[in-house]
């Protein structure tokens, strides 16, 4: 391949991130117009945006409310099967151990995230979970658009404190 083929290439793929990561923004946008804490996850197959989802963990009292178990959910009731391994997730902030369980146990292909987690973010702050040995390796990449994700839950959580 010639190198001006690769350059048109990267930027082609990194459009398709960002248009993604962009879905992932506004659906974090709808979890914070219901006071929820404002994160948003799609998955991605075939080119497609075939689920999308937000946090709802408090309105709906929902153990597994987080944006990205739930966008999992709704992905594998579309494709009729749990095996994700076709499929890409974005979500606007690392994942937590649960969230990234899953992501392991349904096979899912990559995970590209936004914003860090330094509490119970298990990509890279409190672990790398996804280089465990385990049975199927997820592939991650962070900090994608992740000043856009960091600055919702910035202004969420200053809200929070002044009610
Ligand atoms: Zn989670």
């Amino acid at each position: 391949m010639s190198q001006d083929q690769d350059i048109i290439m990267k930027s082609q793929e990194n459009q398709k991130k960002y248009k993604y990561m962009a879905a992932a923004l506004i659906e974090a946008k709808k979890a914070e117009s219901m006071n929820e804490v404002p994160v948003g996850a799609v998955v991605v197959y075939q080119d497609k945006i075939i689920s999308r989802a937000y946090n709802i963990r408090e309105s709906k009292q929902l153990i597994h409310g987080h944006a990205e178990f739930l966008a999992m959910i709704k992905a594998a009731k579309k494709l009729g099967t749990w095996r994700l391994e076709d499929c890409e997730i974005y979500v606007t902030m690392e994942p937590c151990p649960m969230c990234a369980g899953a992501m392991i146990q349904s096979r899912i292909k990559k995970v590209y995230y936004g914003v860090e987690d330094p509490k119970s973010g298990v990509a890279t702050s409190l672990c790398s979970l996804f280089d465990l040995p385990f049975n199927h390796k997820v592939e991650s990449e962070g900090l994608l658009m992740d000043l856009e994700s960091e600055k919702l839950l910035k202004e969420f959580f200053k809200k929070l404190r002044k009610k």
